[in-house]
């Protein structure tokens, strides 16, 4: 069945229930103008956004499938409200749909967005609907809160930090070149593409230990490095043989003839996090969350990025991930 079989307000309908993962906090959900919500005393507001537009962030079929699109739009605006330092409350979200598109690819579409939502304890509030002549354009905005003079800046790295990352870099991007080369295999690169995990825990173990500044890495480390450095007023200096690289991107960088650390600094949508913090406060995060690793230091400086390579120094530009 057609979307333009059932209309706006039959889809509304068929996608309204099971929406509140966390009800407590909603007055009014899905089926008013608006909706509303309570605030907790104590606790400042974050909202953050993001769109993904068909054949540009994603291509059916190749890159993912529907329900993959849903859950990685929340996922790209939760680990944004991860990189303030906050907890994910609600969201909002629209939907510009092809007539043409399947009923069922839009419940697919949904179950992704429910699935990860229900995980992290985030409301669907509302939404809005309209048609698009070519593709599916779906943006997502959503809400956070954290507690007072608590969220975790870019612009507030500081001389004698260290500089660390989550996890490993380049996974993301480089399933991206397995999917669309259509490679068998390099299952790990390819789920880490299709439904990154949004680093909310980390985000939270970070405000506990006093964490100075804060990205995630959506565009690729080069670009989100330099954006810390330029916001701070500081130098980064990353010694690149300590990015946490995975078994998988090494492979499939030999398979391809490309550097590993290409996947790291220029890849995208990797939604890890990178930060700066007192080394002995790495220390005791390090206890409670051990997948992190330091790959340099932050030093007195202008806003740039250097990767020290085999005793040499290049200046790293924020060439990331770029979409033209
Ligand atoms: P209005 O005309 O007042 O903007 P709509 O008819 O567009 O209201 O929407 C009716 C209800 O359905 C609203 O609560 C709205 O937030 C919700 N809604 C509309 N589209 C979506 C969507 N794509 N996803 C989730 N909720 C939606
Ligand atoms: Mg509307």
């Amino acid at each position: 069945m057609k979307i333009s079989e059932i209309g706006e307000f039959g889809f509304i309908d068929a996608i309204k229930d099971d929406t509140l993962f966390n009800p407590s906090s909603v007055v009014v959900g899905i089926g008013d103008d608006g909706a509303v919500y309570k605030t907790t005393d104590g606790m400042e507001q974050v909202s953050v956004i993001d769109t993904m537009v068909e054949n540009s962030h994603f291509i059916i079929g190749k890159t993912g499938q529907w329900y993959d699109v849903g859950y990685k739009a929340v996922a790209s605006n939760l680990s944004d409200i991860a990189a303030m330092g906050a907890i994910p409350t609600h969201l909002v979200l629209s939907t510009a749909i092809a007539p043409s598109m399947d009923v069922q690819d839009l419940t697919d579409l949904y179950k992704g967005i429910k699935d990860i939502c229900s995980r992290y304890g985030v409301n669907i509030l509302g939404g809005d609907t309209v048609t698009s002549k070519e593709g599916m354009v779906i943006t997502v905005a959503a809400f956070g809160e954290i507690e007072e003079g608590k969220a975790i800046l870019r612009s507030t790295a500081k001389a004698g930090d260290i500089v660390a990352v989550s996890h490993t870099i380049g996974d993301s991007g480089a399933g991206l070149e397995t999917l669309l080369q259509g490679v068998d295999g390099y299952d790990e690169l390819k789920k880490a593409h299709r439904f990154p995990e949004p680093q909310i825990e980390l985000g939270r173990f970070l405000v506990k230990h006093h964490c100075h500044s804060l990205n995630d890495i959506s565009d690729g480390l080069a670009s989100e490095s330099n954006e810390i450095a330029k916001a701070s007023h500081v130098r980064i200096c990353i010694d690149k043989e300590r990015i946490p690289l995975s078994d998988g991107v090494r492979a499939w960088a030999k398979e391809a003839g490309k550097s590993p650390w290409s996947y790291a600094f220029n890849g995208g949508e990797d939604y890890e996090l990178v930060f700066t913090m007192s080394p002995h406060d790495f220390e005791e995060l390090q206890k409670e969350f051990p997948a992190v690793t330091a790959i340099g230091t932050v030093v007195e400086g202008k806003g740039d990025v250097l990767v020290v390579d085999d005793g040499n120094e290049h200046v790293l530009l924020p060439t990331g991930w770029t979409h033209f």
